[in-house]
């Protein structure tokens, strides 16, 4: 029942809100993780109005949206997701809205599926966590500013010059990790996480990737994961662990205490940002400064 009232107010919300949009004549854009948000912005620069809905720490997998979270939603001109399931209980709203006046824009669609990463764990059978790889966030900021000139062709060519510039640093941030992760020997290139967030990374830039508690954060690790990844750790002599930002901390922690208990140590190596940044108006409130942030933190760690 709650269910058909909430569906009934996005439909008498549209109805009321179909033609009050590009206010100061700025498309009026709204989205979800703040991966996205920032390339968003980046590309949208001043000539477009960001709402993310999603904020720091949020773990998109679990994410409801609110009553004002509609409000923005059938506001807005376009909607920017990921897509791939990642996040998970709005796809049924993006589905309803994608009904009327405007299709919500998944930015994975743009990404050649012959080369994802499977998984079991989400209906879309794809693990959605595509960002940690930059070649698909480039692509991501290709989508975006063809939309984006699409819908608002009088602005085109400044869309098109702030991607040119987005793409450069991204092609710069791409230089960089490579060279951070040179100075890690290929044998301790191995990433114990909390959820599976990192295959994408893993896959890109060499790293064997472990998450404790499978895809998504909706699953929960078992006793039986715990020990033996513990068994894993000891016996490739892991230095370190990671805990993730969006995820709670207590399954990491009771891998840390299992390997303790078979007499060995392995610490934890700190705080990964995985499918949320870091505040806003820091570095790691940033893509760019949360992926050198995470590369930094990971090589520093496993030395
Ligand atoms: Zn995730």
């Amino acid at each position: 029942m709650k269910k058909i009232i909430f569906f009934l107010a996005i439909t008498l919300i549209f109805k009321a809100c179909k033609d009050e949009s590009k206010a100061n004549g700025k498309l009026n854009i709204v989205t979800t993780t703040t991966m996205i948000t920032d390339l968003v912005q980046n590309i949208g620069g001043d000539m477009v109005n960001v709402q993310g809905l999603m904020g720091y720490g949020v773990d998109p997998h679990l994410y409801k949206a609110s009553e004002g979270d509609v409000n923005k939603l059938v506001k807005a001109d376009i909607i920017f997701y990921n897509g791939l399931h990642l996040e998970g209980k709005l796809v049924e709203v993006f589905e309803k809205m994608g009904s009327k006046t405007k299709t919500p824009i998944a930015l994975a669609d743009a990404l050649d599926k012959r080369t994802l990463i499977g998984s079991e764990y989400f209906a879309s059978n794809f693990d959605p966590h595509v960002w940690f790889d930059i070649n698909y966030f480039k692509q991501f900021a290709e989508k975006t500013a063809t939309i984006l000139s699409e819908r608002n062709p009088e602005n085109a060519k400044t869309f098109e010059a702030n991607k040119n510039a987005y793409l450069t640093k991204l092609e710069a941030l791409q230089t960089s990790i490579t060279q951070i992760i040179a100075t890690l020997p290929k044998e301790k290139r191995i990433l114990v996480t909390a959820h599976d967030a990192f295959n994408y990374f893993g896959k890109a830039y060499g790293f064997e990737v472990v998450g404790l508690q499978g895809i998504s954060t909706a699953t929960e690790a078992g006793v039986q994961d715990v020990q033996k990844l513990a068994t894993f750790i000891i016996e490739k002599q892991i230095k370190a662990i990671f805990v993730e930002s969006s995820v709670p901390k207590r399954t990491i922690e009771a891998l840390q205490a299992a390997v303790k208990s078979k007499g060995h140590d392995v610490k934890i190596g700190g705080t990964l940002y995985s499918d949320a940044l870091g505040n806003a108006g820091t570095a790691e409130g940033t893509y760019i400064g949360m992926f050198e942030y995470n590369v930094k933190t990971i090589v520093n760690a496993l030395k």
